[in-house]
């Protein structure tokens, strides 16, 4: 999956969801943190582990609430938009990285056929596969582009509540480039 999608996806569900929009945005980046592992060579796996994406995560989370009330919430959006990056990372992940590189994948499938017949047919395709590097990764792939489409598409249709929500938007970029520039 693209990084865009990687970002927008739990982006929206967490808005969907009536978190502050300053947090979920502040803390968006760590939606696509995994994908940096490209950088040594070891795309989808070193970051795609378990250690780094739920375990690490979810320390911080136990520390947070018996140690560190107050950073809780931001210790539960980090750990939720790294695992977010796992699940939609469905095609293959080395979850289980250092002590193994076989990629594991879930690949359900709906098809449907209309030759001789009307039929639908579902697919479940999962398993482990040995670790193939990547060497290149869309950047913003068919679904990116989709979903980009429908976003203008909303935006036009919705011309009032865009303009609010992308004003509301800067507001909040505004609020962190003022608070650290000092
Ligand atoms: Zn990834």
């Amino acid at each position: 999956m693209d990084p865009l999608l990687h970002i927008l996806l739990p982006v929206l569900f967490l808005l969907a969801i009536r978190m502050d929009p300053k947090m979920v945005l502040l803390y968006s980046p760590f939606a696509i943190l995994p994908d940096f592992d490209a950088l040594f060579g070891l795309h989808r796996a070193a970051f795609h582990s378990f250690i780094v994406a739920i375990l690490i995560p979810l320390v911080l989370v136990a520390y947070s609430k018996y140690k560190r009330p107050e950073w809780l919430a931001a210790s539960t959006l980090i750990l939720f938009f790294l695992a977010s990056h796992i699940v939609l990372d469905l095609g293959g992940v080395a979850f289980l990285w250092p002590f193994t590189t076989d990629m594991f994948y879930f690949d359900p499938e709906v098809t449907f056929k209309i030759q001789g017949g009307i039929a639908f047919d579902f697919n479940l395709d999962y398993g482990v596969r040995p670790f193939v590097e990547m060497g290149t990764t869309d950047f913003v792939s068919e679904y990116g582009f989709a979903a980009m489409f429908l976003g203008v598409l909303l935006a036009v249709v919705f011309r009032k509540e865009a303009k609010a929500a992308i004003l509301s938007g800067l507001r909040i970029v505004k609020g962190f480039l003022y608070r650290y520039q000092e």
